[in-house]
């Protein structure tokens, strides 16, 4: 299994000879890893014998036989040695130690002979995170947890844990949601991710994306203007609730260096009378920043780092502002869009700007919400291009501008791409968009690699918000999860290495899953059923031979069920949508044929609430009943309505 290994190993010398895997063997340990190697111990039954030695190390053999002298350099880095003597593991930390056994347990998958290898392995990113977005479909917690050691043993370190309102909350437990978290099963989450050298940032929104509070009556009066998107920063009731509610969260995340307080998308900043003077006085990102600023400072007084998403500072204006946050604030830099090592964008204001210069020469350039840079004031554009950089400058530059701006402000940056719950057919369909996302994680990874920022997160949004209808479920989103840990670890990895090698290592099976998924995409983006329809053909196919995370294919096909229906809707529209015009029922000869519409689509409402049906079976396996309803029928419930005003009018 060695060649299918996920994140491909750096270094890989293949030797003579092998290592089999015999009874009674025995592991060595040392201090400070012997959680993993009581793990290993799980997966192949051996006798555990703690050594004492300057270095962290795993050996399993009959005896311990130094296998490599090989200085490992980096902190996540490690050695794995395996000759007819034995498997060694060797590294500077617990992290190293542990990924050296991930690539082990990849390796020995099904064999009991290993092959004689040298295996020097470091990544490229120090911090290498997923998003877990407990809002909207939440799956079951046995299925989080098979997910965070999943996750581990392809290599991801952090994990950016928005809880909204799944926390247990104590002192406010009107903000928990039906199948919020229990303190025994968050305990559950904490300890598997601390086995598998995890570490779980908390997400808590501190000022917009508080639909989740201010829902509830008893918090109204801090909305904004009597709004329930976001808190009033003016109100003094809201820095103490978010305090007190960080004060809840903290003790669950002890081994958290950061603490993510959100911030972003503070859309109706300087709407009461009292913002709106402030904002008129002192400006929106003074008002801004002098909210936050506190919220910073009092999760940097508990000895955390807090992180900030970075986008207020480019949207108001306000990145002079910077330097009135805690000296040890984090901004995390988001953008889900970049697809190309240059982009012609650049995200200022609520904008997306581009040249004009793209109208001649290819319109598909300009951005669908965008303004020209051209027309902006002299000192911004000077600006931007400062940043954007670059010889190709106006049309194309680096894709994340603000970056090296966060960086000279003296800020550690986070970027974050994104692996689903990003595009604009994440309301609307069941999967993701693979090659799109793919992508920007490898783009990210690139750039962050380049400016030597910590690491990347790849969020996975199930929900724009509390009150917004569920994204693409979790599953359908493996391959993503997958390729961004691939990589971070990987920054010069290519998507044809890793579709070589995702459908062995993640279905076990050699199948044309990553073709199928091609397929899926484009018909989707095409609009076009055959495609759809070859993609059925490969997925059937696989479904026969994966002997691993079935359930992957099965969301797969059932996503792609629901698109041929949808799409089947969309069709017929077509087809009648021009007869509307007439008044059918005075002519018996177009009520013949307005018949047959009707009869077409009532049966696509009969399939479509089959689908629902079978779909809410399948989910029903990784979800509660509840979350798994809201999935499928949000999804349904536009088309069911479209087919019925169809008929109706005809
Ligand atoms: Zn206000």
């Amino acid at each position: 299994m060695l060649e299918y290994v996920i994140p491909a190993p750096k270094e890989v010398v293949l030797k003579e000879g092998s290592f089999g895997l015999q009874d009674n063997l025995t592991l060595f340990y040392t201090s400070d890893v012997e959680r993993i190697a009581e793990m290993l111990a799980r997966d192949w039954p051996c006798i555990l014998k703690k050594v004492d030695l300057p270095l962290k190390m795993l050996f399993l053999g009959n005896q311990l036989t130094p296998l490599t002298q090989k200085e490992v350099r980096h902190k996540e880095g490690y050695t794995l040695d395996i000759t007819s003597d034995g498997v060694q593991i060797t590294a500077l930390s617990y992290r190293g130690i542990y990924y050296g056994y991930t690539t082990l347990l990849q390796i020995m998958e099904d064999v009991k002979s290993l092959p004689a290898v040298s295996i020097y392995d470091y990544p490229d990113l120090d911090m290498r995170g997923m998003h877990f977005d407990l809002k909207g479909a939440m799956p079951t917690v046995e299925y989080i947890n098979q997910c965070v050691k999943l996750l581990g043993r392809y290599k991801i370190n952090t994990i950016l844990m928005e809880y909204e309102d799944k926390f247990p909350y104590e002192k406010y437990p009107q903000i928990k949601a039906p199948g919020a978290l229990t303190v025994e099963e968050l305990d559950t989450i904490m300890n598997t991710a601390r086995d598998c050298g995890i570490e779980v940032i908390p997400l808590l929104q501190c000022l917009g994306h508080t639909e989740y509070i201010l829902r509830h009556d008893e918090f109204a009066q801090l909305g904004e203007n009597g709004t329930r998107q976001m808190l009033c920063p003016l109100k003094p009731g809201s820095l103490e609730l978010i305090k007190s509610l960080i004060d809840e969260i903290l003790p669950y995340h002890a081994d958290s260096r950061y603490f993510h307080m959100g911030a972003d998308e503070a859309w109706l900043l300087g709407y009461c009378p009292e913002c709106s003077a402030y904002a008129a006085r002192h400006g929106r990102a003074r008002l801004y920043v002098d909210y936050v600023k506190q919220v910073a400072a009092y999760i940097a007084s508990k000895g955390k780092k807090p992180v900030l998403w970075d986008d207020m500072f480019y949207k108001e204006k306000g990145f002079e502002l910077i330097e009135d946050l805690p000296s040890n604030v984090v901004l995390n830099l988001w953008d889900y869009d970049a697809t190309e090592e240059e982009t012609p964008y650049v995200r200022w204001n609520s904008r997306a700007y581009v040249s004009k210069q793209w109208i001649d020469r290819y319109p598909a350039k300009i951005a669908q919400f965008g303004a020209w840079l051209e027309d902006l004031p002299e000192d911004e554009q000077y600006m931007i291009k400062k940043y954007k950089s670059g010889d190709k400058y106006p049309l194309m530059g680096h894709p994340f501008p603000w970056m090296k701006k966060y960086l000279e402000e003296g800020c550690e940056v986070i970027g974050a791409s994104a692996a689903k719950g990003a595009g604009r057919f994440s309301y609307n369909s069941l999967f993701p968009d693979f090659k799109k996302r793919f992508i920007n994680t490898l783009i990210w990874a690139k750039r962050a690699k380049e400016a030597g920022i910590t690491g990347v997160i790849s969020t996975a949004w199930s929900k724009y918000s509390t009150v917004a209808p569920p994204t693409e479920s979790w599953e359908s989103a493996m391959y993503n999860y997958i390729a961004s840990a691939e990589n971070y670890w990987n920054s010069n990895s290519t998507k044809e290495s890793f579709d070589r090698r995702f459908s062995m290592n993640y279905l076990g099976a050699n199948t044309k899953i990553t073709k199928a998924m091609d397929y899926l995409e484009q018909g989707r983006l095409r609009r076009d059923i055959s495609y759809l329809k070859a993609a059925e053909l490969l997925l059937t196919e696989t479904k026969d031979v994966v002997v691993k995370h079935s359930v992957f294919v099965d969301i797969l096909l059932d996503a792609l069920h629901f698109e041929i229906l949808s799409l089947s809707v969309d069709n017929q529209f077509w087809e009648v949508q021009p007869w509307l015009y007439y008044s059918f029922s005075k002519d018996a000869l177009r009520q013949e044929v307005n018949n047959e519409a009707k009869i077409q689509l009532n049966s696509l409402k009969e399939r479509l609430l089959q689908w629902q049906e079978d779909s809410i079976s399948l989910y029903k396996s990784i979800m509660s009943a509840t979350e798994a309803e809201e999935l499928v029928k949000t999804k349904a419930a536009g088309k069911l309505a479209f087919i019925e005003t169809l008929v109706n009018k005809l």
